[in-house]
């Protein structure tokens, strides 16, 4: 396995030092070895999902506005290259790459 310090790779698929839930799980933190912090909102996650089952719910129209309320129950780390989270809608197909999730906080944070 991995050791804990791993450097972050801003330019490829590097992941955070520590996945840290607040705000009785409704947000994700993602704290770097360089001080850089990203945030994301569950709901933001979730509409976020590109998973199948999101992918073709998007095709055909049927794919939520938007998630209110909602949390993250678990995270899985999948290798070194993303994690799965499990929201509190009972979706749990989301695989999210740390690049991904990366891009996401910075659109999210505007
Ligand atoms: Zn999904």
């Amino acid at each position: 396995m991995a050791a804990a310090a791993v450097q972050p790779d801003f330019s490829g698929g590097g992941r955070a030092d520590e996945v840290i839930l607040r705000n009785n799980d409704s947000t994700l933190e993602l704290p770097f070895a360089s001080s850089v912090s990203i945030e994301a909102n569950a709901g933001a996650l979730r509409a976020a999902c590109r998973c199948a089952w999101c992918t073709k719910a998007r095709v055909e129209g049927a794919f939520p506005g938007g998630f209110s309320g909602l949390s993250i129950t678990q995270i899985k780390p999948i290798g070194t290259y993303a994690l799965n989270l499990h929201f509190s809608d009972g979706h749990d197909r989301g695989v999210f790459p740390w690049s991904y999730l990366r891009q996401l906080a910075k659109g999210l944070s505007g």
